[in-house]
């Protein structure tokens, strides 16, 4: 399996950059048996040729409707509207559903609005060519998949020449390194299906890395609903710190810690933002993120203090 792994990544180089998820490994896949519905345009431009600055991510009115659903079923997002600026952490929360991890998809043009339009870098993602927005976009889901290969493997697909002290470095920022480096054969021990398993903290730490080591000015991050222990939490947390740092984020927050600090909060219901502002802001105005906050800080109470905090926010 391994052996195919090569040949693999050259014909698909668009799933290349999107393997930290298997959720989205497994839509590439059906990305490109749909080819002929989202195909680049004729005329489709680079990132690196939009107008406007690279890190830049907005929404105008974005309706989607995801392409098998029902004629007369309500759209999944409705109307969606925000700008991420270069470099700012811009975080979404609200119920199971609402839409939050569909947003994730249209950023990169993974489908596309049906109306409305987002843009990458200034231009409408559907004037740009797709493999060039991947090449500037990170992603740490709640799923990382890895491939039956090396750690080290599994790394390099975020950038092929990576030395081994770029690797470490990496690994070191993610709170990994230590862990691998306990390893018998350290960035060679096999991981995947029928290897070493780790765990989805050590898996989540993996997929920071590959981030670090591709460095894109855009991070979207799905984060994990599974309550981690408190140690992982934190060192999760903390490398996910390392992620965001300099890059426009855009954020799904399952934890109040992860969005206290965030330049703006979209509380998204039923495809709609139903409020945005801070979490200050949000927490003054009483509404549907005040509510969710103080539904998490009651169940972290129950756990006691250090619990992980188990509510979906
Ligand atoms: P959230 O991340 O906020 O929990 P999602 O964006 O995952 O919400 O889902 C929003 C809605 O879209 C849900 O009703 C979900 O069932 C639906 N949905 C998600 N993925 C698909 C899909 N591939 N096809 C059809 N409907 C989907
Ligand atoms: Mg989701």
């Amino acid at each position: 399996q391994a052996r195919l792994l090569m040949p693999l990544m050259a014909l698909m180089r668009v799933a290349l950059d999107l393997q930290t998820s298997k959720a989205l490994f497994a839509r590439i896949f059906e990305y490109l048996d749909m080819v002929p519905a989202i195909q680049d345009a004729p005329d489709a431009i680079t990132v690196a040729e939009a107008p406007g600055p690279i890190g830049r991510v907005e929404f105008e009115d974005v309706v989607f409707r995801y392409p098998d659903a029902a004629a007369d079923a309500r759209p999944t997002l409705d109307g969606v509207s925000f700008v991420a600026e270069h470099g700012q952490h811009v975080a979404f929360v609200g119920p199971s559903g609402a839409g939050k991890t569909t947003v994730l998809y249209l950023a990169p043009r993974l489908y596309e609005a049906s109306e409305g339009r987002v843009l990458f870098a200034g231009a409408d993602v559907k004037t740009l060519t797709q493999e060039s927005i991947v090449d500037h976009i990170g992603i740490v889901s709640q799923e990382t998949y890895l491939f039956h290969a090396t750690i080290g493997e599994n790394l390099r697909y975020a950038k092929p020449d990576a030395t081994d002290a770029e690797l470490e470095a990496a690994c070191a920022a993610a709170n990994i390194h230590h862990i691998i480096a306990g390893f018998e054969h350290g960035y060679d021990t096999v991981v995947g299906e029928r290897g070493y398993r780790l765990s989805g903290g050590e898996k989540q730490r993996i997929a920071i890395a590959r981030v670090l080591l591709k460095d894109p000015p855009v991070l979207l991050l799905d984060e994990a609903t599974s309550a981690l222990d408190t140690v992982s939490e934190r060192v999760v947390q903390e490398a996910l710190e390392a992620a965001a740092s300099g890059r426009t984020t855009l954020s799904i927050a399952h934890r109040l810690s992860t969005v206290i600090g965030a330049d703006m909060i979209h509380v998204v219901d039923a495809g709609r933002i139903v409020e945005s502002g801070t979490h200050a802001d949000l927490l003054a105005r009483g509404g549907l993120y005040a509510e969710l906050a103080a539904e998490q800080m009651a169940a972290a109470r129950i756990e006691g203090m250090d619990a992980a905090m188990p509510a979906p926010l």
